[in-house]
C-alpha cells in the first residue's frame, strides 16, 4: 500500500478479542463492496488479551487491515488520537469495535460527504432501545449538559461514530498528542457537516469497556475542557452563603436585643460544617483546573505508539 487509500476506518480496541471475528466477518464485505480504496486501522489500546495477535492473524489474509499498538492502555479518546495520526485516507471514519455502530452506515457517510462536499458526517443514534435504561438516561443527561456548554450546534446523540475529511484530520493533528473529547471538539470547529442516522445495536460480544468510573471521567473531561463555569460556582456559593449569614446575623442581633440568647452549640456546629464543606468543594474544583494546567505544562505524551504494521514490510509473525 504505497498510495494513500481513499478511506481509513479507525477502530479503537481494548480487550476486544471476543468481537474481532464477528467484526472482520461483517466489516470486510461492506468495505470491499464500496467504490473506494481503503485501509482499516485497528488501534490496540494496550489490551491484555489476544486482541493484537488476533488482528495480526486476520492481517495474513486481509491486506488492507493494519495494526497500530499503543504501549499501554491510554483510553478510548487517546486511541482515536493515535488513529487520526496514523490514518492516511481522504475520509477517516471512526467506529467502535463491538459492532454497536453498523458498518453498513460507513457507505452512507462517504456518499453523503462526497455528494454534498461535507467535511464531517455524524452518525446519530436514532434508536438506543438496545442500551440499558441506565445508559440511555445518563447519555440523555450528558448530551443535554454538553449542548448547554458547546451550544446548539452540537448534534444530539452523536458519539464517536463519524466521518471526517482530511481537512479536519489536519486540524486535529496539529493539536499534537493532546487528547481532546472529540465529540465536543469536532462540532466546535465549525466545519460543514451532515448527519446519517442509525440504530444503535447491542454489543456483539464481551463487556462494555466504559464502566461508570470512565463514564464519569468522560463527562467531567467534557465539562472542564470546554468551560470554566464550574469555577463560577465558587463565587455563586460564596454569595449565597454570605446572603444567608447576613439574614441570620440580623436575626441573631434582634433576638439578642430582646434579651434572649440563641442556645449555641448545634447551630454553630452546623454552620461550621456547612462552610467547611463549601470551601472544600470550591478548593477541589480549583484543584481540578490547576491539575489541567499542570498536565498541559508538563506536556507528557498521553500515549505512545509502540508498533504500526504499516512500518514493517515483512509478513506478520503470529504468536497466538
Ligand atoms: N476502548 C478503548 N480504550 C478504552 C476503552 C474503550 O479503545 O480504554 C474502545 C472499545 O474497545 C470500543 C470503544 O472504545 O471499541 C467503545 O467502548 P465500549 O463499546 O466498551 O463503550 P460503550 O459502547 O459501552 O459506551
Ligand atoms: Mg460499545
Amino acid at each position: 500500500m504505497t498510495n494513500p487509500p481513499g478511506l481509513s476506518v479507525v477502530i479503537p480496541m481494548y480487550n476486544e478479542e471476543l468481537v474481532i471475528p464477528a467484526l472482520v466477518a461483517r466489516l470486510r464485505p461492506v468495505l470491499d463492496a464500496l467504490d473506494e480504496t481503503y485501509e482499516v486501522v485497528a488501534v490496540d489500546d494496550g489490551s491484555a488479551d489476544a486482541t493484537a495477535a488476533l488482528v495480526e492473524k486476520h492481517r495474513l489474509e486481509w491486506p488492507q487491515l493494519r495494526l497500530v499498538r499503543l504501549r499501554r492502555n491510554s483510553g478510548h479518546q487517546a486511541a482515536l488520537t493515535a488513529g487520526f495520526h496514523r490514518a492516511r485516507g481522504e475520509f477517516v471514519v471512526t467506529i467502535d469495535a463491538d459492532l454497536q455502530d453498523p458498518p453498513e452506515t460507513i457507505g452512507d457517510m462517504v456518499r453523503l460527504s462526497r455528494d454534498e462536499n461535507l467535511d464531517v458526517v455524524y452518525g446519530v443514534r436514532s434508536d438506543r432501545s438496545t442500551d440499558t435504561i441506565f445508559k440511555r438516561n445518563t447519555a440523555g443527561l450528558y448530551y443535554k449538559l454538553m449542548r448547554r456548554i458547546v451550544g446548539p450546534d452540537l448534534p444530539q446523540q452523536a458519539g464517536d461514530f463519524r466521518l471526517v475529511r482530511r481537512s479536519v484530520v489536519d486540524v486535529l493533528r496539529r493539536m499534537g498528542d493532546q487528547v481532546p473529547v472529540y465529540r465536543l471538539l469536532i462540532p466546535s470547529l465549525g466545519f460543514t457537516s451532515g448527519t446519517v442516522s442509525y440504530v444503535r445495536e447491542k454489543r456483539v460480544a464481551g463487556e462494555t469497556k466504559y464502566p461508570l468510573r470512565k463514564m464519569i471521567s468522560l463527562a467531567w473531561d467534557s465539562t472542564a475542557d470546554f468551560t470554566a463555569a464550574p469555577l463560577r460556582l465558587a463565587t455563586w456559593l460564596g454569595m449565597t452563603a454570605f446572603a444567608g449569614s447576613l439574614i441570620f446575623m440580623v436575626f441573631g442581633v434582634v433576638v439578642w436585643a430582646n434579651g434572649t440568647v440563641i442556645p449555641g452549640w448545634t447551630s454553630l456546629f452546623l454552620a461550621v460544617l456547612l462552610f467547611a464543606a463549601v470551601q472544600l468543594i470550591c478548593l477541589g474544583l480549583l484543584g481540578e483546573y490547576i491539575a489541567r494546567i499542570y498536565r498541559a505544562l508538563q506536556n507528557r505524551p498521553a500515549f505512545q505508539i509502540g508498533y504500526d504494521s504499516a512500518d514493517v514490510t515483512e509478513t506478520p509473525v503470529v504468536a497466538a
